[in-house]
């Protein structure tokens, strides 16, 4: 098996790693400050786990190398203006958006695209950050730096968010996971429920739009497509061309992780769909300490990245699967009282969705 070198070392790339074991093939998370004798950069397979990295002589090795899958597809999805032309080009449907260049497009904006501005960061912007909402009375608060470095959106009023996770093999075969349906808390995602049975015109339309992107792009790998639910059908609101916290349940809830798809599709192996037995649920642990009492629970699988406690931060989740759905809301309201009480809420989201 060749082996992966990944740009970045976050917990995807740990992930990355931990599904590379079973199948013999070494993954390599590569950080900014890596020695490049340590990687077998030579007869590596080269992907990413993060859409934009600073400029050294380590990334530049990697980023220029004939085996990086998927290179130039990065800088057009990291940035969102060449994102949305994508859609657009595609004739794929988004919430309404322009490029924000001056202050002086702000009665325009608002009279184009109602109340509720989202401003988004054209690049770097993850989990909420670099994201404002703002209604025509405090656009002014907006700082200066942001025109031309932001587009703006309509605030979508949707009824919830969905997301696709997929690949392309090099030989162009598509597989997809069913639809999962998430929960976000300030910009985050907090909660993610899959079932094996997803509502079915949602299944077609969400794929038939993945797919579309994909064979454009002529992407190989998981790529992530997150969707507003609207009356009108599925908005897309952004691509992620890696595997993506939204999958996660797939390490427990699938016979194939996103994580192994994503090696195999770069590395050629065979891509069968992921069989998919029971509904899932995932919990992100955002901010809080290890509690090892989360263990006590047996439906739990505990995916902790040994990262430092920050508040804010994603720190791990858990996974909790059963063909039983009864066990499983039963064994989420135990958990909920080892959460954080703003875990509640979602608990509650998440049972109602099984
Ligand atoms: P990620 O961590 O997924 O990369 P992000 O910070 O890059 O997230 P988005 O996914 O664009 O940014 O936005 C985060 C969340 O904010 C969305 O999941 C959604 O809940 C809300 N949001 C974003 N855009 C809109 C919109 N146009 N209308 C309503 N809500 C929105
Ligand atoms: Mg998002």
């Amino acid at each position: 098996m060749k082996p992966v070198c990944v740009l970045g070392n976050g917990q995807l790339g740990r992930m990355l790693r931990q599904a590379g074991e079973p199948l013999g093939i070494a993954v390599y998370p590569v950080g900014i400050d890596a020695e490049p004798e340590s990687l077998p950069i030579r007869e590596s397979v080269i992907t990413a786990e993060i859409e934009r990295w600073p400029e050294t002589p380590l990334t530049q090795a990697l980023a220029s190398h004939p085996a990086f899958v998927n290179r130039d597809i990065f800088p057009r999805l990291a940035d969102r203006l060449t994102q949305k032309q994508l859609l657009d080009q595609l004739g794929l449907a988004t919430a309404p958006w322009q490029l924000l260049s001056d202050a002086a497009q702000w009665p325009d904006v608002f009279k184009r695209l109602g109340d509720l501005a989202i401003v988004k960061r054209r690049t770097g912007g993850y989990d909420g950050r670099g994201q404002w909402r703002l209604r025509e009375s405090d656009c002014q608060t907006l700082p200066e730096e942001c025109y031309g470095e932001c587009i703006v959106e309509q605030g979508i009023d949707f009824s919830g968010e969905v997301s696709l996770v997929g690949a392309r093999g090099h030989d162009g075969t598509l597989v997809f996971y069913p639809l999962t349906h998430n929960l976000h808390h300030n910009g985050i995602l907090l909660c993610s429920v899959a079932l094996p049975e997803p509502d079915a015109a949602q299944q077609r339309q969400a794929e038939a739009m993945l797919t579309a992107i994909m064979q454009e792009l002529d992407y190989v790998g998981v790529m992530a497509m997150e969707c507003f639910i609207t009356p009108e059908g599925l908005l897309i609101n952004e691509l992620a061309p890696r595997v993506h916290n939204s999958g996660h349940w797939t390490q427990n809830g699938a016979s194939i992780s996103q994580f192994a798809l994503h090696l195999r599709a770069i590395t050629g192996l065979p891509l069968p769909e992921p069989v998919v037995f029971a509904p899932s649920v995932m919990v992100n642990l955002i901010g809080c300490a290890l509690d090892t009492q989360w263990l006590s629970h047996p439906l739990v699988h505990l995916h902790w990245y040994d990262k430092e406690v920050r508040p804010g931060r994603k720190l791990g989740h858990l996974n909790l699967t059963d063909s039983h759905t009864l066990r499983l809301q039963q064994e989420l309201r135990a958990l909920a009282c080892r959460l954080p009480a703003e875990y509640a809420a979602a608990i509650d989201w998440a049972c109602e969705k099984l």
